[in-house]
Protein backbone atom coordinates (compact mmCIF):
# COMPACT_ATOMS: atom_id res chain seq x y z
CA UNK A 1 0.00 0.00 0.00
CA UNK A 2 0.97 3.61 -0.77
CA UNK A 3 3.35 4.81 2.23
CA UNK A 4 1.75 8.22 2.26
CA UNK A 5 -1.85 7.38 2.07
CA UNK A 6 -1.80 4.90 4.94
CA UNK A 7 -0.19 7.76 7.11
CA UNK A 8 -2.76 9.97 5.89
CA UNK A 9 -5.51 7.47 6.98
CA UNK A 10 -4.16 6.60 10.63
CA UNK A 11 -4.19 10.33 11.37
CA UNK A 12 -7.90 10.40 10.41
CA UNK A 13 -9.01 7.12 11.39
CA UNK A 14 -11.31 7.71 14.64
CA UNK A 15 -10.18 5.77 17.88
CA UNK A 16 -12.61 4.30 20.13
CA UNK A 17 -10.48 5.07 23.10
CA UNK A 18 -10.45 8.87 21.58
CA UNK A 19 -14.24 8.77 21.10
CA UNK A 20 -15.64 6.96 23.92
CA UNK A 21 -15.73 6.75 27.95
CA UNK A 22 -16.30 2.81 29.22
CA UNK A 23 -13.54 1.51 31.27
CA UNK A 24 -15.13 -0.04 34.05
CA UNK A 25 -18.16 -0.07 32.74
CA UNK A 26 -18.45 -3.69 31.32
CA UNK A 27 -22.20 -4.94 31.42
CA UNK A 28 -21.73 -8.53 29.79
CA UNK A 29 -19.65 -11.00 28.13
CA UNK A 30 -21.17 -12.89 25.75
CA UNK A 31 -19.76 -15.94 23.32
CA UNK A 32 -18.19 -13.62 20.90
CA UNK A 33 -16.69 -10.26 23.11
CA UNK A 34 -17.44 -8.09 25.83
CA UNK A 35 -19.96 -6.00 26.29
CA UNK A 36 -19.48 -2.38 27.76
CA UNK A 37 -21.67 0.50 28.57
CA UNK A 38 -20.34 3.70 26.99
CA UNK A 39 -21.00 7.48 26.44
CA UNK A 40 -19.02 9.70 24.27
CA UNK A 41 -16.81 11.96 24.77
CA UNK A 42 -18.43 14.59 22.28
CA UNK A 43 -20.04 17.02 25.15
CA UNK A 44 -23.94 17.77 23.78
CA UNK A 45 -23.88 13.81 23.00
CA UNK A 46 -25.29 12.30 26.20
CA UNK A 47 -26.56 8.84 24.91
CA UNK A 48 -25.63 5.66 26.27
CA UNK A 49 -24.07 3.00 24.08
CA UNK A 50 -22.85 -0.75 24.27
CA UNK A 51 -19.82 -1.15 22.73
CA UNK A 52 -18.63 -4.53 21.97
CA UNK A 53 -15.35 -5.79 21.83
CA UNK A 54 -15.12 -8.51 19.90
CA UNK A 55 -12.90 -11.63 21.31
CA UNK A 56 -9.87 -12.74 19.50
CA UNK A 57 -8.27 -10.07 16.25
CA UNK A 58 -8.74 -9.82 12.50
CA UNK A 59 -11.73 -9.83 10.20
CA UNK A 60 -12.28 -11.58 7.73
CA UNK A 61 -13.67 -10.22 4.35
CA UNK A 62 -17.04 -11.70 4.03
CA UNK A 63 -17.49 -11.04 7.69
CA UNK A 64 -16.61 -7.39 6.81
CA UNK A 65 -19.45 -7.10 3.91
CA UNK A 66 -22.18 -8.89 6.67
CA UNK A 67 -21.17 -5.91 9.16
CA UNK A 68 -21.53 -3.39 6.10
CA UNK A 69 -25.18 -5.30 5.65
CA UNK A 70 -26.06 -5.71 9.21
CA UNK A 71 -25.42 -1.81 9.56
CA UNK A 72 -28.33 -1.38 7.02
CA UNK A 73 -30.95 -2.56 8.92
CA UNK A 74 -32.97 0.14 10.23
CA UNK A 75 -36.52 -1.22 12.25
CA UNK A 76 -37.42 0.51 15.59
CA UNK A 77 -37.88 -3.58 17.01
CA UNK A 78 -33.78 -4.17 15.96
CA UNK A 79 -30.99 -2.87 17.57
CA UNK A 80 -28.73 -0.60 15.89
CA UNK A 81 -25.59 -1.38 14.85
CA UNK A 82 -24.17 2.55 14.66
CA UNK A 83 -20.57 1.88 14.25
CA UNK A 84 -17.58 -0.18 13.94
CA UNK A 85 -13.86 0.88 14.80
CA UNK A 86 -10.92 -1.18 13.31
CA UNK A 87 -8.44 -0.74 15.72
CA UNK A 88 -5.36 -1.00 13.33
CA UNK A 89 -2.71 -0.94 16.90
CA UNK A 90 -4.10 -4.35 18.66
CA UNK A 91 -6.07 -5.16 15.37
CA UNK A 92 -9.49 -5.09 17.43
CA UNK A 93 -13.24 -4.91 15.87
CA UNK A 94 -15.41 -2.78 18.12
CA UNK A 95 -18.77 -2.39 17.54
CA UNK A 96 -21.11 0.71 18.84
CA UNK A 97 -24.78 -0.42 19.51
CA UNK A 98 -27.54 1.67 20.84
CA UNK A 99 -27.47 0.54 25.03
CA UNK A 100 -30.76 -0.98 26.31
CA UNK A 101 -30.97 -1.58 29.96
CA UNK A 102 -33.23 -4.31 30.19
CA UNK A 103 -33.50 -7.83 28.75
CA UNK A 104 -35.85 -10.82 28.50
CA UNK A 105 -33.58 -12.78 30.75
CA UNK A 106 -33.09 -10.81 33.50
CA UNK A 107 -36.54 -9.94 33.40
CA UNK A 108 -38.13 -13.51 33.66
CA UNK A 109 -35.24 -13.78 35.82
CA UNK A 110 -37.10 -11.18 38.30
CA UNK A 111 -40.21 -12.65 38.08
CA UNK A 112 -39.24 -16.07 39.00
CA UNK A 113 -37.24 -14.39 42.21
CA UNK A 114 -40.48 -12.53 43.33
CA UNK A 115 -42.29 -16.40 42.66
CA UNK A 116 -39.57 -17.67 44.81
CA UNK A 117 -40.16 -15.21 47.48
CA UNK A 118 -43.82 -15.50 47.18
CA UNK A 119 -44.66 -11.81 46.00
CA UNK A 120 -46.59 -11.47 42.61
CA UNK A 121 -45.35 -13.81 40.14
CA UNK A 122 -46.42 -13.12 36.70
CA UNK A 123 -44.77 -10.51 33.70
CA UNK A 124 -48.48 -8.41 33.35
CA UNK A 125 -50.69 -9.93 30.08
CA UNK A 126 -51.16 -6.85 28.37
CA UNK A 127 -46.98 -6.74 29.00
CA UNK A 128 -46.62 -9.76 27.56
CA UNK A 129 -48.87 -9.08 24.45
CA UNK A 130 -46.76 -5.76 23.75
CA UNK A 131 -43.45 -7.74 23.85
CA UNK A 132 -44.46 -10.44 21.66
CA UNK A 133 -46.26 -8.07 18.95
CA UNK A 134 -42.73 -6.33 19.06
CA UNK A 135 -41.08 -8.91 18.80
CA UNK A 136 -43.00 -10.05 16.01
CA UNK A 137 -42.78 -6.58 14.01
CA UNK A 138 -38.69 -7.02 14.24
CA UNK A 139 -38.65 -10.47 13.06
CA UNK A 140 -40.81 -9.58 10.67
CA UNK A 141 -38.92 -6.93 9.14
CA UNK A 142 -35.41 -9.35 9.52
CA UNK A 143 -37.38 -12.57 7.38
CA UNK A 144 -38.91 -9.54 4.80
CA UNK A 145 -34.77 -8.70 4.19
CA UNK A 146 -34.08 -12.15 4.35
CA UNK A 147 -32.23 -12.06 7.35
CA UNK A 148 -32.61 -15.25 9.57
CA UNK A 149 -31.68 -14.63 13.26
CA UNK A 150 -30.99 -18.15 14.14
CA UNK A 151 -30.25 -17.49 17.61
CA UNK A 152 -33.67 -16.03 19.55
CA UNK A 153 -34.09 -16.40 23.02
CA UNK A 154 -34.39 -14.59 26.25
CA UNK A 155 -31.08 -12.99 26.34
CA UNK A 156 -30.83 -11.80 23.09
CA UNK A 157 -34.17 -9.21 23.17
CA UNK A 158 -33.28 -6.17 24.83
CA UNK A 159 -35.53 -3.47 26.42
CA UNK A 160 -35.03 0.24 26.22
CA UNK A 161 -34.91 2.14 29.58
CA UNK A 162 -35.76 5.39 30.84
CA UNK A 163 -35.48 7.72 27.74
CA UNK A 164 -37.54 8.63 24.17
CA UNK A 165 -37.64 4.73 23.58
CA UNK A 166 -38.97 3.81 27.14
CA UNK A 167 -40.29 -0.41 27.02
CA UNK A 168 -39.05 -0.56 23.11
CA UNK A 169 -38.12 -4.02 22.16
CA UNK A 170 -34.94 -4.36 20.52
CA UNK A 171 -33.69 -7.64 18.91
CA UNK A 172 -30.13 -8.40 19.00
CA UNK A 173 -27.51 -10.41 17.90
CA UNK A 174 -28.89 -11.11 14.79
CA UNK A 175 -26.82 -12.54 12.24
CA UNK A 176 -23.46 -12.82 14.35
CA UNK A 177 -23.80 -15.80 15.17
CA UNK A 178 -22.93 -16.63 11.39
CA UNK A 179 -20.01 -13.69 11.32
CA UNK A 180 -17.79 -14.65 14.27
CA UNK A 181 -17.33 -18.44 14.42
CA UNK A 182 -14.88 -18.48 17.15
CA UNK A 183 -16.13 -18.47 20.76
CA UNK A 184 -14.41 -16.69 22.90
CA UNK A 185 -12.88 -19.21 24.90
CA UNK A 186 -12.09 -22.41 23.80
CA UNK A 187 -14.70 -25.42 24.32
CA UNK A 188 -13.04 -26.92 27.07
CA UNK A 189 -12.33 -23.95 28.87
CA UNK A 190 -15.70 -23.56 30.08
CA UNK A 191 -17.77 -24.77 32.21
CA UNK A 192 -20.23 -27.53 32.02
CA UNK A 193 -21.62 -27.06 28.59
CA UNK A 194 -23.89 -23.78 28.36
CA UNK A 195 -25.29 -24.36 24.51
CA UNK A 196 -29.03 -23.82 24.98
CA UNK A 197 -31.49 -25.75 22.64
CA UNK A 198 -34.82 -24.93 24.72
CA UNK A 199 -35.18 -22.41 21.94
CA UNK A 200 -34.04 -24.83 18.90
CA UNK A 201 -37.15 -25.98 16.54
CA UNK A 202 -37.48 -29.50 16.45
CA UNK A 203 -36.39 -30.01 12.92
CA UNK A 204 -32.75 -28.40 14.12
CA UNK A 205 -32.82 -31.30 16.49
CA UNK A 206 -33.68 -33.73 14.18
CA UNK A 207 -30.88 -32.77 11.51
CA UNK A 208 -32.06 -30.13 9.40
CA UNK A 209 -29.43 -28.63 7.62
CA UNK A 210 -30.79 -25.66 6.84
CA UNK A 211 -32.04 -22.54 9.06
CA UNK A 212 -35.37 -21.11 7.94
CA UNK A 213 -37.72 -18.78 8.88
CA UNK A 214 -39.63 -20.67 10.86
CA UNK A 215 -36.46 -21.60 13.15
CA UNK A 216 -37.15 -18.39 14.49
CA UNK A 217 -40.58 -18.31 14.82
CA UNK A 218 -40.35 -21.51 17.05
CA UNK A 219 -38.32 -19.53 18.91
CA UNK A 220 -40.91 -17.18 19.42
CA UNK A 221 -43.56 -19.23 20.50
CA UNK A 222 -40.94 -20.82 23.44
CA UNK A 223 -39.81 -17.08 24.78
CA UNK A 224 -43.99 -16.54 24.24
CA UNK A 225 -45.10 -19.52 26.77
CA UNK A 226 -42.08 -18.76 29.21
CA UNK A 227 -43.52 -15.02 29.51
CA UNK A 228 -46.73 -16.53 29.78
CA UNK A 229 -45.76 -19.01 32.69
CA UNK A 230 -42.06 -17.75 33.50
CA UNK A 231 -41.10 -21.29 32.91
CA UNK A 232 -39.25 -21.81 29.93
CA UNK A 233 -41.67 -24.65 28.51
CA UNK A 234 -38.78 -26.61 26.74
CA UNK A 235 -36.36 -26.84 30.06
CA UNK A 236 -34.18 -29.79 29.29
CA UNK A 237 -30.72 -30.67 31.45
CA UNK A 238 -27.94 -29.55 29.83
CA UNK A 239 -24.75 -31.19 31.08
CA UNK A 240 -24.49 -33.89 27.80
CA UNK A 241 -24.74 -30.91 25.20
CA UNK A 242 -21.14 -31.23 24.40
CA UNK A 243 -21.66 -32.25 20.56
CA UNK A 244 -21.63 -31.06 17.12
CA UNK A 245 -24.32 -33.51 16.42
CA UNK A 246 -27.71 -31.81 16.21
CA UNK A 247 -29.89 -34.98 17.39
CA UNK A 248 -30.46 -34.18 21.19
CA UNK A 249 -32.69 -37.28 22.26
CA UNK A 250 -33.44 -35.30 26.02
CA UNK A 251 -34.64 -31.67 24.51
CA UNK A 252 -36.64 -33.92 21.65
CA UNK A 253 -38.18 -36.30 24.90
CA UNK A 254 -39.14 -32.55 26.96
CA UNK A 255 -40.84 -31.33 23.71
CA UNK A 256 -42.46 -34.57 23.31
CA UNK A 257 -43.30 -34.18 27.16
CA UNK A 258 -44.97 -30.93 26.29
CA UNK A 259 -46.07 -31.33 22.91
CA UNK A 260 -47.43 -34.70 22.19
CA UNK A 261 -45.67 -37.28 19.87
CA UNK A 262 -46.19 -35.85 16.34
CA UNK A 263 -48.91 -37.67 14.40
CA UNK A 264 -47.84 -38.93 10.87
CA UNK A 265 -50.84 -37.13 9.50
CA UNK A 266 -49.56 -33.28 11.06
CA UNK A 267 -46.04 -33.51 9.84
CA UNK A 268 -45.52 -35.70 6.92
CA UNK A 269 -41.94 -34.81 5.91
CA UNK A 270 -40.60 -36.05 9.33
CA UNK A 271 -39.84 -39.45 7.47
CA UNK A 272 -37.46 -36.85 5.62
CA UNK A 273 -35.53 -35.89 8.47
CA UNK A 274 -31.75 -36.90 8.40
CA UNK A 275 -32.46 -38.36 11.78
CA UNK A 276 -36.02 -39.89 11.23
CA UNK A 277 -34.52 -43.45 11.80
CA UNK A 278 -33.03 -42.55 15.21
CA UNK A 279 -35.95 -41.22 16.39
CA UNK A 280 -37.88 -43.87 15.52
CA UNK A 281 -35.16 -46.05 17.02
CA UNK A 282 -35.28 -44.02 20.32
CA UNK A 283 -38.96 -43.26 21.04
CA UNK A 284 -42.24 -44.61 21.44
CA UNK A 285 -45.10 -42.27 20.41
CA UNK A 286 -47.63 -44.22 23.54
CA UNK A 287 -45.09 -42.63 25.24
CA UNK A 288 -46.42 -39.62 25.11
CA UNK A 289 -50.03 -40.62 24.68
CA UNK A 290 -51.46 -38.06 27.55
CA UNK A 291 -49.21 -35.02 26.66
CA UNK A 292 -50.70 -32.15 24.48
CA UNK A 293 -49.86 -28.15 24.98
CA UNK A 294 -53.22 -27.33 25.71
CA UNK A 295 -53.05 -29.84 29.25
CA UNK A 296 -49.19 -28.03 29.70
CA UNK A 297 -50.97 -24.54 29.61
CA UNK A 298 -53.51 -24.81 31.19
CA UNK A 299 -51.52 -26.69 34.21
CA UNK A 300 -49.83 -22.92 34.01
CA UNK A 301 -53.18 -21.32 34.27
CA UNK A 302 -53.28 -20.16 30.31
CA UNK A 303 -56.94 -20.86 29.33
CA UNK A 304 -56.98 -22.79 26.03
CA UNK A 305 -60.06 -21.38 24.91
CA UNK A 306 -57.69 -17.47 25.38
CA UNK A 307 -56.27 -15.79 22.10
CA UNK A 308 -53.07 -15.93 23.61
CA UNK A 309 -53.24 -20.20 23.38
CA UNK A 310 -54.64 -19.60 19.81
CA UNK A 311 -51.38 -18.09 18.94
CA UNK A 312 -49.20 -20.02 20.51
CA UNK A 313 -49.98 -23.21 19.10
CA UNK A 314 -49.70 -21.31 15.60
CA UNK A 315 -46.17 -20.35 16.72
CA UNK A 316 -45.51 -24.09 18.26
CA UNK A 317 -46.62 -25.90 15.33
CA UNK A 318 -44.31 -29.00 14.80
CA UNK A 319 -44.48 -28.82 11.05
CA UNK A 320 -42.29 -25.86 10.33
CA UNK A 321 -43.83 -25.91 6.76
CA UNK A 322 -47.38 -25.32 8.46
CA UNK A 323 -45.78 -22.66 11.01
CA UNK A 324 -47.14 -19.27 10.93
CA UNK A 325 -45.07 -16.89 9.69
CA UNK A 326 -44.30 -13.28 11.53
CA UNK A 327 -46.48 -11.49 9.23
CA UNK A 328 -49.50 -13.71 10.00
CA UNK A 329 -48.95 -13.53 13.49
CA UNK A 330 -49.06 -9.94 13.80
CA UNK A 331 -52.53 -10.18 12.26
CA UNK A 332 -53.69 -12.38 14.90
CA UNK A 333 -56.70 -11.79 16.69
CA UNK A 334 -54.93 -11.94 20.00
CA UNK A 335 -53.56 -8.55 19.23
CA UNK A 336 -56.87 -6.84 17.93
CA UNK A 337 -58.69 -7.59 21.30
CA UNK A 338 -58.47 -5.49 23.93
CA UNK A 339 -55.87 -4.38 25.40
CA UNK A 340 -54.16 -3.73 22.18
CA UNK A 341 -50.06 -4.02 22.33
CA UNK A 342 -48.51 -0.31 23.25
CA UNK A 343 -45.19 0.75 22.50
CA UNK A 344 -44.05 1.15 25.87
CA UNK A 345 -44.48 -2.27 27.05
CA UNK A 346 -44.12 -1.01 30.91
CA UNK A 347 -47.42 1.33 29.70
CA UNK A 348 -45.71 4.11 31.41
CA UNK A 349 -45.30 2.37 34.46
CA UNK A 350 -42.38 2.23 36.86
CA UNK A 351 -40.22 -0.01 35.83
CA UNK A 352 -39.36 -2.24 38.53
CA UNK A 353 -36.25 -4.16 37.26
CA UNK A 354 -32.71 -3.17 38.38
CA UNK A 355 -30.52 -1.35 36.05
CA UNK A 356 -27.94 -3.30 34.73
CA UNK A 357 -24.74 -4.11 36.88
CA UNK A 358 -21.00 -3.16 35.87
CA UNK A 359 -18.49 -6.62 36.18
CA UNK A 360 -14.99 -6.95 36.67
CA UNK A 361 -12.81 -8.42 34.01
CA UNK A 362 -12.54 -11.67 36.43
CA UNK A 363 -16.00 -12.05 37.26
CA UNK A 364 -18.04 -14.18 35.32
CA UNK A 365 -21.37 -12.76 35.60
CA UNK A 366 -23.99 -15.61 35.67
CA UNK A 367 -21.25 -17.93 37.22
CA UNK A 368 -23.70 -18.92 40.04
CA UNK A 369 -26.72 -19.46 36.87
CA UNK A 370 -23.78 -21.93 35.65
CA UNK A 371 -23.73 -24.12 38.74
CA UNK A 372 -27.27 -24.11 38.84
CA UNK A 373 -27.78 -25.48 35.32
CA UNK A 374 -25.21 -27.58 35.78
CA UNK A 375 -27.59 -29.64 38.61
CA UNK A 376 -30.75 -30.78 38.24
CA UNK A 377 -33.16 -28.11 39.29
CA UNK A 378 -35.98 -27.69 36.32
CA UNK A 379 -36.48 -24.37 37.67
CA UNK A 380 -33.10 -22.30 36.18
CA UNK A 381 -33.09 -20.20 33.47
CA UNK A 382 -30.17 -20.78 30.56
CA UNK A 383 -26.74 -19.43 31.39
CA UNK A 384 -25.82 -16.61 28.80
CA UNK A 385 -22.74 -17.31 28.09
CA UNK A 386 -22.33 -19.77 25.40
CA UNK A 387 -20.42 -22.27 23.46
CA UNK A 388 -20.87 -22.32 20.06
CA UNK A 389 -21.73 -25.75 18.39
CA UNK A 390 -21.37 -26.38 15.13
CA UNK A 391 -24.12 -24.63 13.50
CA UNK A 392 -26.50 -26.28 10.39
CA UNK A 393 -25.16 -24.79 7.01
CA UNK A 394 -27.29 -22.20 5.99
CA UNK A 395 -29.28 -22.09 2.92
CA UNK A 396 -27.22 -21.57 -0.19
CA UNK A 397 -26.24 -18.57 -1.33
CA UNK A 398 -28.83 -18.23 -4.46
CA UNK A 399 -31.39 -17.34 -2.42
CA UNK A 400 -29.75 -13.61 -1.97
CA UNK A 401 -30.44 -11.76 -4.72
CA UNK A 402 -29.57 -8.17 -5.07
CA UNK A 403 -31.81 -5.78 -3.75
CA UNK A 404 -33.10 -8.07 -0.78
CA UNK A 405 -31.30 -5.36 1.54
CA UNK A 406 -33.27 -2.41 1.12
CA UNK A 407 -30.13 0.17 0.47
CA UNK A 408 -26.50 -1.40 0.06
CA UNK A 409 -23.33 0.32 0.62
CA UNK A 410 -20.35 -0.61 0.55
CA UNK A 411 -18.15 -2.06 3.03
CA UNK A 412 -15.94 1.58 2.59
CA UNK A 413 -19.12 3.10 4.20
CA UNK A 414 -18.28 1.10 7.51
CA UNK A 415 -15.60 3.62 8.68
CA UNK A 416 -14.94 6.54 6.78
CA UNK A 417 -11.33 6.60 5.78
CA UNK A 418 -10.36 3.04 6.76
CA UNK A 419 -11.33 1.10 3.87
CA UNK A 420 -8.41 -0.35 2.32
CA UNK A 421 -6.85 -0.91 5.95
CA UNK A 422 -9.99 -2.65 7.15
CA UNK A 423 -9.82 -4.89 4.31
CA UNK A 424 -6.06 -5.77 5.06
CA UNK A 425 -7.28 -7.01 8.36
CA UNK A 426 -7.47 -10.47 6.91
CA UNK A 427 -4.74 -9.56 4.58
CA UNK A 428 -7.11 -11.00 1.75
CA UNK A 429 -8.29 -9.40 -1.29
CA UNK A 430 -11.88 -8.92 -1.76
CA UNK A 431 -12.44 -11.93 -3.91
CA UNK A 432 -10.38 -14.39 -1.60
CA UNK A 433 -12.43 -13.16 1.22
CA UNK A 434 -15.83 -14.15 0.00
CA UNK A 435 -14.64 -17.22 -1.48
CA UNK A 436 -12.91 -18.73 1.25
CA UNK A 437 -14.41 -17.72 4.44
CA UNK A 438 -17.29 -20.09 5.15
CA UNK A 439 -19.67 -18.18 5.15
CA UNK A 440 -22.71 -18.29 3.40
CA UNK A 441 -25.76 -16.16 2.73
CA UNK A 442 -29.17 -17.81 2.97
P1 LIG B 1 -22.69 -12.66 22.49
O1 LIG B 1 -23.51 -12.49 21.24
O2 LIG B 1 -21.23 -12.55 22.22
O3 LIG B 1 -23.06 -13.89 23.24
P2 LIG B 1 -24.30 -10.66 23.71
O4 LIG B 1 -24.58 -9.75 22.57
O5 LIG B 1 -25.37 -11.61 24.10
O6 LIG B 1 -22.98 -11.43 23.44
O7 LIG B 1 -23.95 -9.73 24.94
C1 LIG B 1 -23.49 -10.18 26.18
C2 LIG B 1 -24.15 -9.38 27.28
O8 LIG B 1 -24.16 -7.98 26.99
C3 LIG B 1 -25.60 -9.76 27.53
O9 LIG B 1 -25.81 -9.78 28.92
C4 LIG B 1 -26.41 -8.66 26.94
O10 LIG B 1 -27.60 -8.49 27.64
C5 LIG B 1 -25.48 -7.46 27.06
N1 LIG B 1 -25.74 -6.60 25.89
C6 LIG B 1 -25.59 -6.94 24.59
N2 LIG B 1 -25.96 -5.95 23.77
C7 LIG B 1 -26.37 -4.92 24.58
C8 LIG B 1 -26.90 -3.60 24.35
N3 LIG B 1 -27.07 -3.12 23.11
N4 LIG B 1 -27.23 -2.86 25.42
C9 LIG B 1 -27.06 -3.33 26.66
N5 LIG B 1 -26.57 -4.55 26.95
C10 LIG B 1 -26.23 -5.35 25.94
Amino acid sequence: MDYDYKVKTAAERAKVEDLFEYEGCKVGRGTYGHVYKAKSKASPDSKEYALKQIEGTGISMSACREIALLRELKHPNVISLQKVFLSHTDRKVWLLFEFAEHDLWHIIKFHRSAKANKKPVHIPRNMVKSLIFQILDGIHYLHANWVLHRDLKPANILVMGEGPERGRVKIADMGFARLFNSPLKPLADLDPVVVTFWYRAPELLLGARHYSKAIDIWAIGCIFAELLTSEPIFHCRQEDIKTSNPYHHDQLDRIFNVMGFPQEKDWEDIRKMPEHQTLMKDFKRSTYGNCNLMKYMEKHKVKSESKAFSLLQKLLTMDPTKRMTSELAMKDQYFLEDPVPSQDVFEGLPIPYPKREFISDDDNEDKSDNKNNANTNHSDQPPQKRVRVMPPVTTSSSNMVSGEFQVRKHVHNMQSGSQQQGMNFSSSNASQGSASSGYSRF
